[in-house]
């Protein structure tokens, strides 16, 4: 069977791979090795797919590389070392709201002249990734919504969810962004947020858990969809009848 890592399978080295890290791991551990540019590097060079997660079952649930390697990079951080693009990310969040160094002005610009309703306790969450880089799912998530007739708004004042944040170690600044963005929805009394990205959708839903003591529900748009149409009788509205295959990404 061929390596599941994509980064082995690209970089070559067995260093890459779940049991490569663990060994790298396991002689940080131990102090056989010390940490330099080249570990930081490498610490980050894991893309957190789970891929490994899946293929081996060491251990109940599958080895969690994963987790390992952002618990390695909380340390790292805490240490002072750290990667400077890393830096410009962590400004861009803070001075732009999203970590693409694109103006928050122009987060919506994409909607052009098209107006949503700006009071629903129903939320879109558009995410940066679809409001900066792929304004087409965006706009395709809200033709859904609206061609069903499902009332929702979007946060006007819509910031970073901290993915990001996460995946790099950066915990306090994860946690003053996730505290900061539960409490905008419970401000603004949102009892649903529907997500059309699904890295903004695992922050809510698993990153967010441990600080979230509210009882605001959070779904990706493909769940919200299966849940809507199972309660509604109509379904979509099609101009005509298409075969189309749906693509889990
Ligand atoms: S989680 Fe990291 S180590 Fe595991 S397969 Fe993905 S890139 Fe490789």
């Amino acid at each position: 069977m061929d390596n599941p890592c994509p980064v082995k399978t690209v970089l070559g080295f067995e260093a890459y791979d779940a049991r490569g890290r663990i060994l790298v791991l396991k002689n940080l551990l131990n102090n056989k090795l010390k940490i330099d540019g080249s570990i930081v590097k490498w610490a980050y060079s894991c893309t957190g797919c789970a891929s490994c997660s899946e293929t081996c079952l060491a251990i109940e649930g599958g080895i969690n590389t994963p987790l390992l390697m952002e618990s390695l990079r909380i340390d790292l951080v805490r240490q002072g070392k750290v990667l400077e693009k890393h830096e410009k990310i962590l400004l861009s969040i803070k001075e732009n709201a999203n970590p693409y160094e694109e103006p928050v002005e122009s987060r919506f610009d994409f909607l052009k002249e098209k107006k949503i309703a700006r009071d629903s306790d129903t939320v879109l969450y558009i995410g940066c990734t679809l409001a900066y880089r792929q304004p087409d799912i965006a706009l395709a998530s809200i033709q859904l919504l609206e061609n069903l007739g499902v009332e929702f708004s979007l946060l006007q004042d819509e910031m970073c969810c901290g993915s990001i944040l996460k995946r790099y170690g950066r915990e306090k600044e994860f946690k003053a962004l996730a505290e900061s963005n539960i409490k905008k929805l419970m401000d603004k009394k949102v009892k649903k947020v529907i997500f059309p990205c699904a890295g903004c959708y695992r922050t809510y839903k698993k990153d967010y858990a441990e600080l979230n003591n509210t009882t605001i529900q959070f779904y990706h748009l493909t769940e919200f969809l299966d849940q809507y149409l199972k309660d509604n009788s109509h379904g979509f509205k099609m101009p005509k009848h298409v075969k189309i295959t749906f693509h889990d990404p």
